[in-house]
């Protein structure tokens, strides 16, 4: 069996229309604030095409960014006042933040209002409790990718591979709101495989290039990759069987790589995501939804 894509892209695109038909109705542009500490070259890049996202499809979308030596005080000042100004309906800190900071101050300061990357343990608690709130955007993400191939999630065995707090743990407890049966694996959990194995529908959130190969996915389960591993030439020969990752690899001295082995599993699978085009796309998509969610809540709730 060769598995269908699940192509984020078009799934994504999907949300947008979504988010452009709330804006539509709210017949106002919510403002999403996007905030970077320091130059971690990543962050800088998330963080404008965030903003720059918001603006293209109707948000009032804006990057703030301070130095790297910020204070903690300095930064909770400015979480405060953002919590405050009610043209903000939804507020984000990049992480990671520079050392002189605890993070979690600063995503517990920020109003469950406005929590628009679900962080805060406010959002978190009602998420396990299955009560509607803003919910991290990539495993909410994640969930409409599986809807969209028209299989149920109901009374599936799902496999959640990693439980950090920002993917595995919110994906594990989307999947059990919609009753599927739920193991959530992670670094010491005994032959990761055999476990994996068991799941009609496997979701990967590691950070391990290429750790899930065909031994870890039952014929026919549906395979996320959630991933994001930019690897260099250590790994060619661990890519040797796949000719498009090893083509890319060779052209560009590096390549964008998922959790899973694509090239083995796409065999093995009925549904695959590929990296990139599958989970990636759909982050800053439902971080947009949850911007218009946020602001239509705050005006039915004012
Ligand atoms: P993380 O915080 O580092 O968590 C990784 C999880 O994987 C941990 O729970 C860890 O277990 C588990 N793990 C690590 N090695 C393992 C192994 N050999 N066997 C089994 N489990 C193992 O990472 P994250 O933030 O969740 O991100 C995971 C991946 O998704 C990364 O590649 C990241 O770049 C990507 N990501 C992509 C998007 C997107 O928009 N596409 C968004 C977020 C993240 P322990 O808890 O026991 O340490």
């Amino acid at each position: 069996m060769t598995a269908r894509l699940i192509d984020g892209k078009a799934v994504a695109q999907q949300i947008e229309q979504e988010v452009v038909e709330g804006i539509a109705r709210l017949g106002l542009r919510p403002g999403l604030v996007a905030v970077r500490v320091g130059n971690d070259p990543a962050s800088e890049i998330y963080v404008r095409n965030k903003a720059k996202k918001a603006r293209e499809l109707g948000l009032e979308g804006t990057e703030l960014v301070f130095p790297e030596t910020m204070s903690e005080g300095e930064l909770l000042a400015e979480v405060d006042r953002l919590n405050r100004d009610d043209s903000v309906d939804g507020i984000l800190v990049q992480l990671p933040l520079p050392k002189q900071i605890d993070a979690k101050k600063v995503i517990d300061a920020i109003s469950p209002a406005k929590d628009v990357d679900g962080f805060h343990p406010v959002s978190v608690g009602m998420l396990h409790l299955g009560r509607p709130t803003l919910v991290p955007c990539t495993p909410a993400g994640v969930v409409r990718l599986i809807e969209s191939t028209g299989e149920t999630i109901e009374g599936k065995n799902a496999v959640v591979i990693g439980r950090s707090d920002i993917v595995g743990k919110p994906m594990g407890a989307l999947l059990l709101q919609r009753n599927a049966t739920v193991t959530i694996c992670h670094s010491r959990t005994r032959d990761l495989a055999a476990v994996a194995r068991q799941a009609d529908i496997l979701v990967a959130a590691i950070g391990r290039p290429i750790l899930v190969t065909e031994d870890f996915v039952k014929p026919g389960a549906i395979v996320i990759d959630v991933g994001m591993n930019r690897v260099g030439p250590e790994l060619a020969a661990s890519l040797a069987h796949d000719a498009e990752k090893t083509r890319l690899l060779e052209k560009n001295g590096s390549v964008l790589l998922g959790d899973v082995d694509f090239a083995r599993v796409r065999e093995r699978a009925s549904w695959i995501t590929p990296v990139p085009g599958g989970v990636g796309p759909m982050t800053i998509a439902m971080l947009m939804k949850n911007t218009v969610t946020a602001a239509e809540r705050r005006r039915r709730n004012s």
